[in-house]
């Protein structure tokens, strides 16, 4: 887990400079609808970035706006990361779908002080419990 940081932090600074390059493409689009497009992808990448940073932030590291090229992350805590992506993909997936903050065990709210802790659970805190014993 010891390189779980800095692997969270080169995927923020990949999906910032991707968000950056939205931003971009969507002032130079006039087309409303592609625009609104767009609009949509960046405001789910602000919400995936605003994520990350909680997910680097509880691991006690920071993150930087700059923007760095693509860098391969891999080796030890490549998958702990990936893992964390995942389920950030899931989680806006289910933002779509509408069934966000309902627990895919019990069916129950998951409760506001989990969410906002680790905004991407799929499971509620006694739900969590019971896995884990
Ligand atoms: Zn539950």
């Amino acid at each position: 887990m010891t390189d779980l940081l800095p692997l969270l932090q080169a995927f923020y600074r990949e999906k910032l400079t991707m968000m950056l390059r939205h931003q971009a493409a969507a002032r130079l689009v006039g087309q409303y609808d592609i625009n609104n497009t767009y609009q949509y992808i960046i405001n789910r990448e602000e919400v995936q970035l605003s994520w990350l940073a909680t997910a680097i932030a509880d691991l006690g590291g920071t993150v930087t706006d700059e923007p760095e090229p693509t860098r391969k992350v891999s080796g030890k805590g490549a998958e702990a990361a990936r893992a964390i992506l995942q389920a950030i993909e899931e989680a806006l997936g289910r933002m779509g779908k509408g069934t966000y903050g309902v627990c895919r065990d019990c069916g129950e709210p998951i409760a506001a002080a989990r969410l906002n802790a680790i905004p991407w659970t799929r499971v509620c805190i006694a739900c969590k419990e019971k896995q884990s014993s």
